[in-house]
């Protein structure tokens, strides 16, 4: 099945549209009469399916993206589309008996049905859940039955590198409702979350040998992912907003290649919202003047985005009443900062998006969104290597994101996260309030993710005066917490860029993991071990 045709209108920048009807925006109500009117849904074994066939007419409105070939590697430029893939488009020919590739027959998959038990919302605590869930039954025939539009069959066998259209609709049509990309040809395609699709970034965009621009204090894997390709990190200054524009502005205008061994680079890898580890969420006025610098040096922006729907409510402190709850999914979406995707007028950006913070990291199910001119290099990679995600977390995922909650019931499930996150995240501060010694410790307040970054002021620990080091000084409290019974990260585990000396100390704490109870003793243990430390 091919895509429904877009707007039949040229969409290059250059061209005037401004005396067409511009079609309305995709809504979160409007996404069941939408539905009606496209194309109908591939159900066939490994059917072939893109974004395409499920953006709204207002995406064909806008200007096509830039092309990026010029920033491609190598092997991106030398894949070619698997053969095999390519072979199963023929599988929706009615009446055809296939003989010719290697999928086994569904009737030796050693599963009949498959019962989940999912929250029904408003009742979203597990609690609630145990008690008055719902328990959803994929089966095997379900497609054959009619009684839905993906099944055991079609989810167990091998599938699209773009992953299974079902699936896909949703996050399409999630990415239309939330960020609205400027661009027309934007797409999306499944990952197996993304740890890998940063991986995949790297080995479309980059060769051995050259830098990727980081914040200077990054996500460690992120790091770990990137190094043994022979890559080195640029460290970009941050504050706590996160990237600071002028400082990797400077960075870029000030390139030696010669002194550096390197081209200039091009790859800004940025995590913008509860930035892993600082916890730093770069404002709206701070990601427009990043896309600026990004354009000035013809930069490809990947940004890392799992903390995105953990934005909390603003911290009001212990004795002022918290705000309430966003009243509307309007409220709701008005109220997420905007997305370098939804500012990429360019197509410069490359949005990786996860389940793993919001729903289960187990799923191993991500998606990214970039043109469709990047996609089309994503798909061909992973059709050798991942090939398609997980199919039972597919089935789980389209079960309840779409056949039960819809976009209406996940956005409920967006709201009630940003709740106990709000509400964790305050319980740690109040903790930090009550027990820390302020006169070594500071912080900001995060505003989303998961992560509270402690500066502690080590030029005031006594070790100093008998010759100790920075480094020694936070390995001797990280050692002494773990005395206390309590751990937490070091901050130097974090430098994107090891040779870069540290001027500042910092422990990062998370409040995802543990209740309140437990976060308020584990500060205090640490609070414990800094006034042992520091002899206050
Ligand atoms: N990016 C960042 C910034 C993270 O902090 C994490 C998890 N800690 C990931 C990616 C991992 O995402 P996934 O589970 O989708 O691979």
């Amino acid at each position: 099945m091919s895509p429904p045709a877009p707007l039949d209108i040229d969409m290059r920048g250059d061209t005037d549209t401004s005396s067409l009807p511009v079609p309305n925006p995709l809504t979160v109500n409007g996404v069941p009469a939408w539905r009606e009117k496209m194309a109908q849904m591939p159900t066939g074994v490994a059917a072939a399916c893109s974004s395409d066939m499920f953006k709204s007419p207002a995406c064909y409105t806008k200007p096509k993206a830039k092309r990026f070939e010029h920033r491609f590697s190598i092997e991106a430029k030398s894949r070619k589309a698997s053969t095999l893939k390519n072979a199963a488009r023929f599988l929706k020919n009615p009446g055809i008996i296939s003989l010719g590739g290697g999928l086994p027959s569904p009737e030796y998959f050693p599963f009949e049905h498959l019962d989940i038990k999912v929250p029904t919302p408003p009742g979203f605590s597990s609690e609630a859940t145990s008690q008055s869930g719902t328990v959803l039954r994929a089966g095997k025939h379900d497609i054959r039955e009619g009684s839905s539009l993906y099944d055991l069959e079609i989810a167990l066998n091998y599938g699209q590198a773009t992953g299974a259209a079902q699936l896909l609709r949703f996050v399409t049509e999630h990415t239309e409702l939330i960020h609205s990309p400027p661009y027309a040809d934007w797409q999306c395609t499944l990952t197996a979350g993304s740890t890998y699709a940063w991986d995949t970034c790297l080995r479309l965009l980059t060769e051995r040998g050259d830098f990727i621009l980081m914040e200077e204090y990054t996500f460690a894997s992120a790091a770990e992912t990137a190094f043994p390709l022979g890559l080195k990190a640029l460290a970009v200054p941050i504050d706590e907003q996160g990237l600071i524009p002028d400082a990797m502005d400077d960075l870029l205008t000030n390139w030696d290649e010669q002194a550096r061994g390197a081209r200039k680079p091009f790859v800004l890898y940025t995590i913008p919202t509860g930035q892993n580890p600082t916890g730093a969420t770069q404002s709206a006025e701070r990601r427009r003047a990043v896309y600026k610098v990004a354009q000035k040096h013809d930069i490809i922006i990947v940004e890392d985005e799992p903390y995105y729907f953990l934005q909390m409510q603003p911290y009001v402190g212990k004795d002022a009443p918290s705000p309430p709850p966003p009243a509307s999914h309007d409220e709701f979406i008005k109220s997420l900062v905007p997305s370098f995707l939804s500012l990429d007028v360019d197509g410069r950006v490359v949005r990786l998006e996860s389940f793993s913070k919001v729903v289960a990291p187990g799923t191993r199910v991500g998606w990214i969104v970039a043109s469709e001119q990047v996609v089309e290099r994503f798909v061909r990679n992973f059709e050798t290597s991942s090939q398609n995600p997980s199919g039972v977390s597919q089935m789980v995922l389209y079960k309840l994101l779409d056949e039960h909650w819809g976009h209406s019931g996940y956005l409920d499930w967006l709201i009630n996260l940003r709740m106990e996150y709000t509400h964790r995240r305050d319980a740690l501060l109040h903790s930090c309030e009550k027990y820390l010694p302020r006169e070594i410790a500071h912080w900001a307040p995060p505003s989303a993710g998961m992560f509270h970054w402690i500066e502690i002021d080590w030029h005031k620990h006594p070790g100093i005066a008998s010759g100790k080091t920075r480094d020694a000084i936070e390995e001797e409290i990280f050692l002494s917490a773990v005395d206390h019974q309590v751990l937490l990260s070091r901050g130097s585990w974090f430098k994107a860029d090891s040779s870069v000396v540290e001027e500042k100390m910092f422990f990062r704490a998370t409040y995802a993991a543990a209740s309140s109870e437990k976060i308020d003793e584990a500060i205090s243990r640490f609070a414990e071990c800094l006034r042992d430390q520091f002899k206050l």
